[in-house]
């Protein structure tokens, strides 16, 4: 912030087509520079990961270009997206563009087939670091690298596209550092620091983000337009405070998994093993114990503490999924949050937490609800 001089100027909003806002080309330059890229589009016009994650394969791909998931089945709203499990309207399948999946072996990356998987036409290679409404492990920044190294190796033409979600500042490098074309994520989890009230960010090369831009606004504007709206201090001071609050997501998701694992859960990870994200997923293995802990949690949340979440068939899931989000910013998933698919194991998938004080707190009254595993 201190290199780019970073001032009070580029808090200012700016209304309407918002041509030449200073702040909103400056936090362009900001997030590029953080990421090492060389380029960024940070928008609170995105509506949510997904419509970034969804910016960058609609404004790449092109009718009969293939994209390949290395990382087995993609988050669940992704795969809305792709259409490929299930038809689903407006789809890049509808769009004539064709998908495979690598699968994981026993939770983990197929490395070795790579390089029989990805193929000499493959435009995208979809690589989700973060471990989704799954009980596979986050991927690792060191995994990210291996994965980008065998691509380019069978065909540097290939896209590496990383989804971003829930992993920014958990490791020291992040994936364009390690060979990642474009990446892209959310503005409500960790990178907005808890302050930021939407949006969604892309970053890569110059081109690809581009591309992206013209498949957000329309060809030929691209970035150019795109008013703040009040925004732009809460979108800089959230970054500012994004590395602390991960930090506090991550010692909470901890302090959890601790926690759960006495009580005789499966935590994934353990307690004590090196994270990737900051997704804590314990296997409650009953439904309505599931609906119990996504209660519990909200019920020691600062906003609507009075409500009881329910399983509700959310917009872009197959499954009824329950989500606990006593959050400031609505669904925030940065603070404290538990949600999950109503789906065997019946795994909750807890994370947030912008102060580790809430958190134990939260995290301590939801074990005496839940108690020991039976
Ligand atoms: C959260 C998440 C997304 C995007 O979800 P939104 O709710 O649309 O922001 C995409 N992929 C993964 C792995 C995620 O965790």
């Amino acid at each position: 912030m201190r290199e780019l001089k970073i001032s009070d100027a580029h808090f200012k909003t700016s209304t309407g087509y918002a041509y030449g806002d200073i702040g909103r080309e400056k936090l362009d330059e900001l997030f590029a520079k953080i990421f090492h890229a060389e380029s960024a589009l940070v928008r609170t016009q995105f509506v949510s990961g997904t419509h970034a994650l969804a910016t960058v394969l609609f404004g790449i791909l092109r009718p009969n270009d293939e994209i390949v998931s290395l990382t087995g089945e993609p988050y669940d709203t992704m795969q809305t997206v792709i259409g490929y499990k299930n038809p689903s309207a407006g789809s890049l399948k509808e769009f004539g563009i064709n998908y495979r999946e690598l699968d994981l072996i026993g939770g983990k990356v197929n490395f070795s087939e790579i390089k029989n998987f990805v193929g000499k036409k493959t435009k995208i290679a979809l690589i989700q670091r973060s471990r989704g409404y799954s009980m596979r492990d986050a991927l690792k920044i060191s995994d990210i690298e291996k994965i980008c190294a065998e691509v380019k190796k069978i065909n540097p033409h290939c896209i590496t596209f990383v989804d971003n979600c829930y992993g920014e500042f958990v490791e020291k490098f992040e994936p364009i550092e390690v060979g990642a074309d474009i990446i892209a994520g959310s503005l409500i989890k960790n990178i907005g620091g808890g302050l930021a009230p939407t949006g969604g960010y892309i970053v890569g090369k110059k081109n690809l983000v581009e591309l992206s831009s013209y498949r957000l606004t329309a060809p030929g504007m691209g970035d150019e337009l795109g008013a703040s709206l009040g925004t732009p201090r809460l979108l800089y001071q959230g970054l500012f405070f994004a590395p602390h609050v991960t930090a506090q997501a991550l010692k909470s998701a901890i302090f959890a998994a601790g926690i759960f694992s006495k009580l005789g859960y499966k935590t994934s990870p353990a307690p004590d093993e090196i994270r990737g994200d900051i997704i804590q997923a314990i296997e409650i293995g009953m439904p309505e114990k599931l609906i119990k802990f996504c209660r519990a949690i909200q019920n020691f949340s600062p906003v609507d503490s009075f409500a009881a979440p329910e399983a509700w068939d959310m917009p872009g899931y197959e499954d009824k999924i329950i989500m606990a989000a006593g959050t400031f910013v609505q669904g925030a998933s940065i603070e404290l949050s538990a949600d999950g698919p109503i789906r065997p194991p019946y795994a909750v998938y807890l994370q947030g937490g912008l102060t580790f004080e809430h958190a134990k707190i939260a995290i301590l009254k939801t074990a005496e609800i839940i108690g020991k595993k039976i």
